[in-house]
């Protein structure tokens, strides 16, 4: 970080099921959303084989230095009895909250929903390191870049794939297109069409922070011992 935005300032920092379809059930959540899009994950746990793909990809394509992740993948279990026994994977990443409490605690401003996409998004160029965003984010998913020395997150690759046209990163990689990306206000969207096929739910959905990342959940696990 530059000595201007360090001087700037100095110092400190469950999932919960949601089972109903989520345009009937969340049509009232577009908060500080405003813009023309409104875009949002689905990760289908059924799917994912935890093989990491998504992550390296991530990785490369933003450059994420070694040591920190926008993206991981939380591996649980095994569970059920020897021989059947299996793993479930969850994506552990940014929420895309459309309540956003790192926004809401960011004095500077570096911390914004992007009103064309409605992406959380860091200005690193705006972020003076104070790391309240961290502190404030309840998902623990924020952390300050080493080499820009700048909070950091994932942005559904807004500032790379996106910018070119393309899906985000993990979800290209994805062997067994466990990710679905889109626009949840565009009625013809396959992520629209994905969230109203089956149940989803969504992390902490309980503290009202309206994330945009659901989840499909694993009824077995994606691989068998
Ligand atoms: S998950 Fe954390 S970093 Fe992402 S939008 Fe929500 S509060 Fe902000
Ligand atoms: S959307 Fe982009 S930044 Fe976010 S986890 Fe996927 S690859 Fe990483
Ligand atoms: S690339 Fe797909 S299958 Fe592999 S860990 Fe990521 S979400 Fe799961």
């Amino acid at each position: 970080m530059d000595n201007v935005r360090r001087q700037f300032i100095k110092g400190g920092t469950a999932l919960v099921a949601a089972t109903s379809l989520y345009l009937l059930h969340d049509a009232g959540a577009k908060d500080q959303t405003t813009g023309q899009h409104r875009y949002a994950m689905l990760h289908d746990e059924n799917k994912c084989i935890g093989c990491n793909a998504c992550s390296e990809a991530c990785r490369a394509t933003n450059q994420v230095p070694d040591g920190v992740a926008r993206l991981r993948i939380e591996r649980t279990g095994p569970y059920g009895e020897f021989p059947d026994q299996y793993y479930h994977f969850s994506r552990v990443s940014c929420q895309q909250c459309e309540q956003a409490p790192c926004v809401n605690v960011c004095p500077t401003g570096a911390s914004y929903i992007d009103p064309e996409t409605g992406i959380v998004t860091v200005n690193s160029w705006k972020c003076v390191g104070c790391q309240y965003c961290i502190a404030a984010c309840p998902y623990h998913i924020r952390f300050i870049n080493p080499v820009t020395h700048a909070a950091d997150k994932c942005d559904f690759c807004r500032e790379s794939n996106l910018r070119e046209g393309k899906s985000p990163a993990c979800v290209a990689a994805c062997p067994t297109k466990a990710l679905t990306f889109g626009d949840i206000d565009d009625p013809n969207s396959a992520i629209v069409a994905a969230l109203n096929q089956q149940p989803v739910y969504r992390a902490k959905e309980d503290i009202g922070t309206h994330p945009k990342l659901f989840r499909i959940r694993a009824k077995a696990g994606g691989i068998t011992l």
